[in-house]
């Protein structure tokens, strides 16, 4: 079956699908995005997710280029037309096709909208799970704006690349300070020697991972306490556990930061029993 993807008004052919040369998300990332996992067919956390949106799209002032109901029916649409049943959707607004200026172009511009969607094996997130993965540090050298989903994500890649070159699947981000911020495209979190889970506020030098904040009530539920601070390397290094949570990973175990074993270096019950739970917790609107 070939994939179908929407741009601007229409749904056309995965492979042939494209923007401007000279849309403003191409020329200067000037654009926000969001993904959904898809579970079942259906969106997970979609309210959420569209709350974000929104926050971002405010941020930098872009506007949303139909309704939020029109969106929803946009992102099904995508989804039924590629049959994924467990997978992603992916949504991307910028600010538009204008010709190359710094300057926001003229407000009647219209932004522009991208909604692809696939597939993805729900056994390959299971089996890096059971087996837990490994992330390397590498300095923070992102924007102050890293609460904005923006589709700027260089330091993102450059970050990700380095953990693959090492061995890894994930960098995670340290400021200036030696705390940790957060994964590069993951929310990082430890569990303490005495049993508390840790996770940098949200305030701060992290984007508010929607899986994070579901992970919340998760903890509540199984009766966590979560402290909410910033953490060194060292206290993730002696931790008894660390994982990383985002909509495509859910809660997925850390077992090794640069190539230290975290606890026994297997997968915690912790992680395990969040990540077993946390879909009984998240909106899926059916
Ligand atoms: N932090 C960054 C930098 C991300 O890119 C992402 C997801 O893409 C997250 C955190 C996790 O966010 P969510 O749980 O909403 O997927």
């Amino acid at each position: 079956m070939s994939r179908i993807a929407y741009v601007n008004g229409a749904y056309v052919p995965h492979a042939v699908a494209g923007v401007h040369v000279e849309d403003r998300g191409y020329q200067f990332g000037d654009g926000v995005y969001e993904v959904c996992e898809v579970r079942g067919g259906h969106m997970v956390d979609e309210r959420r997710h569209m709350e974000r949106l929104l926050r971002s799209l405010g941020e930098l002032r872009i506007r949303l280029p139909m309704s939020l109901a029109a969106l929803g029916v946009v992102l099904r649409q995508t989804i039924a037309r590629n049959r994924v049943r467990d997978g992603l959707v992916y949504l991307q607004v910028t600010r538009g096709v204008a010709r190359r200026d710094h300057y926001f172009p003229d407000p009647a511009t219209p932004p522009s909208l991208v909604v692809t969607a696939r597939a993805i094996d729900p056994a390959k997130g299971e089996a890096a799970a059971e087996q837990g993965i490994g992330v390397i540090t590498v300095p923070d050298n992102r924007w102050e704006r890293v609460d904005i989903k923006t589709v700027g994500l260089l330091p993102n890649v450059l970050a990700k690349e380095a953990a693959k070159q090492a061995g890894a699947r994930e960098a995670w981000f340290v400021d200036a300070g030696g705390h940790v911020t957060e994964g590069g495209s993951t929310n990082a979190w430890i569990v303490t020697p005495e049993g508390r889970l840790v996770t940098r506020p949200a305030e701060s030098g992290i984007l508010r991972g929607i899986t994070r904040t579901v992970m919340f009530e998760v903890a509540a539920e199984l009766q966590l306490r979560i402290e909410e601070r910033p953490f060194t390397v060292a206290e993730a290094l002696g931790a008894r556990e660390a994982f990383v949570t985002s909509a495509t990973n859910f809660a997925t175990p850390v077992v090794r930061i640069d190539g230290q074993a975290i606890g026994d270096g297997r997968p915690g019950p912790v992680a395990r029993a969040l990540r077993a739970n946390y879909h009984r917790l998240a909106e899926i609107a059916r």
